[in-house]
């Protein structure tokens, strides 16, 4: 167990020794100011950087270790982007700085222009908004827009048609829309019932919300089809593009019938996530919609760059300014240096390497909806289970072994489910390593439940109540 560094103090260690006579310039008034003194650890520079190192193992990073988080997209993002990310230039920008003017930020103005239209491209869409700061809030924007475009049509609606394996924030964004949220249920072959869709949709339907691929990794290929019924109904085809590494280069949404579209740049362009952020969710429409996007707008006009407030129809502001501009940069960073073929690489290997693992596994767990998947794929420890080993008690000896755990628990309507993301930047030997881990896992579950039922022993912390652990941290250390 690590000790806190208040249990390393020892009475008159120094890190730094100041001479008496040093004064702190500070411009706080009197009645801020410490009375006593602060009851800081005494201990010496070595203990100190000794202390955070060790705690910096101990968190768990796709720098450190395999992290198939499904849906998630944990890949590995190059150090390039953030170096890109940190130029001077970017970093110390502030938009109510006194001395930015529009001809001093010309590049920044034409790195967001530029981003937008490789977006469009991307998607097959016609504009776009790098406002929303998260995936989430591209979904609102998207429900938002959704209710300004029926608004100004005229047209009555109340509700937004989700499937039941989508992703927790579709149904959330809809709902705070002020949308009531329909469920369509997943046919055996793992996509939407298009039957039951063809039940609930209607003239009242604003929206209908589809995640391509879907939380099981699959491909639905009756967008077509959904696309027309919706467009017959006036309901607008949203696209949860979280996932977009299964589709880069293959595939643009707005090409097949989708309406509009939000992606992570934080999971698929070359920018890190986790830990609350930062993120950026940009949204991209049809030209139908472009009015209602929400915010500022760059206009490029005789080779200079401007910024102006145009859209006269917008959904208003989802945060300030662009948004969360240093991952913008970094996804303008990742797109570039890919290049088309290489975005296009980065689907092909996601797929590729979902299905290896998929194959080489599939003996050892169940597998609900099979066939040919995308990105990520999910396993039920259906099996498992009838020995009393549960998804958790496999994704606990994962820890053991070292890796982050799959995604557990959801999509919702797989009992015991293991949602596996292993991403394009894995390598064989890395996935072969991980596949022996749940062959064993499976085999022990065979052999010896009970072992796995003790599992992890060796992280810095086993079972938590991982509910009452989220919502009553303690970080204050009291003697
Ligand atoms: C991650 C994800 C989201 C939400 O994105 P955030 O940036 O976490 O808000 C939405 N839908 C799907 C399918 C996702 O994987």
């Amino acid at each position: 167990m690590t000790k806190l560094i208040y249990e390393k103090s020892v009475e008159g260690r120094r890190g730094v020794i100041f001479d008496d006579d040093v004064e702190f310039p500070h411009s706080l008034p009197e009645e801020l100011l410490r009375s006593s003194q602060a009851e800081l650890p005494e201990v010496s520079e070595l203990d100190t950087v000794r202390h955070f190192t060790e705690l910096s193992h101990k968190n768990f990073s796709v720098d450190g270790n395999f992290f198939p988080l499904g849906s998630c997209t944990m890949k590995y993002n190059p150090k390039i982007t953030e170096f890109a990310a940190g130029f001077e230039g970017f970093r110390n920008l502030h938009p109510h700085s006194v001395n930015v003017s529009e001809e001093g930020i010309q590049g920044v103005l034409e790195i967001i222009y530029s981003l937008e239209k490789m977006l469009c491209v991307i998607t097959g869409m016609d504009e776009a908004s790098l406002q929303p700061m998260a995936g989430a809030q591209g979904e609102l924007t998207g429900m938002l827009i959704a209710r300004k475009y029926h608004e100004k049509k005229g047209n009555r609606k109340n509700h937004v048609i989700v499937p039941d394996t989508s992703h927790g924030t579709n149904p959330a964004s809809a709902s705070m829309a002020n949308f009531r949220v329909v469920t369509v249920k997943t046919s055996s072959a793992g996509i939407m019932d298009f039957k039951d869709f063809k039940n609930k949709i209607n003239s009242e339907t604003a929206a209908v919300m589809l995640t391509a691929p879907n939380t099981l990794g699959i491909f639905n290929p009756e967008i077509e089809k959904i696309a027309r019924l919706a467009r017959k109904m006036d309901a607008l085809l949203y696209c949860d593009g979280a996932n977009m590494n299964a589709l880069l280069g293959k595939v643009r949404p707005g090409r097949i019938g989708f309406d509009m579209i939000h992606i992570n740049l934080h999971k698929t362009f070359g920018a890190p996530h986790g830990g609350g952020g930062p993120g950026s969710g940009p949204v991209c429409v049809r030209r139908k919609l472009k009015e209602f996007l929400p915010g500022p707008v760059v206009k490029k006009k005789n080779g200079s760059f401007s910024i102006s407030d145009s859209r006269k129809g917008s959904i208003g502001y989802l945060s300030t300014f662009f948004g969360n501009f240093s991952v913008l940069v970094k996804a303008y960073a990742y797109i570039l240096l890919s290049g088309s073929d290489g975005l296009t690489e980065v689907s092909e290997k996601a797929v590729l390497n979902a299905n290896y693992l998929k194959e080489t596994l599939k003996e050892f767990y169940e597998i609900p909806y099979s066939g040919r998947c995308m990105h990520e794929f999910v396993f039920s420890a259906g099996r498992q289970a009838e020995k009393g080993v549960s998804a958790v008690d496999i994704a606990k000896y994962l820890i053991e072994k070292g890796f982050h755990p799959p995604t557990v628990y959801f999509p919702l309507i797989v009992k015991e489910a293991m949602m596996i993301e292993p991403t394009e930047t894995e390598s064989r030997q890395t996935l072969d390593r991980f596949a022996s881990a749940m062959k064993k896992a499976s085999r022990l579950s065979e052999t010896d439940p009970r072992y796995l039922k003790k599992m992890p022993l060796n992280s810095p912390v086993g079972r938590l109540d991982e509910a009452r652990a989220a919502k009553e941290l303690k970080v204050v250390f009291k003697k």
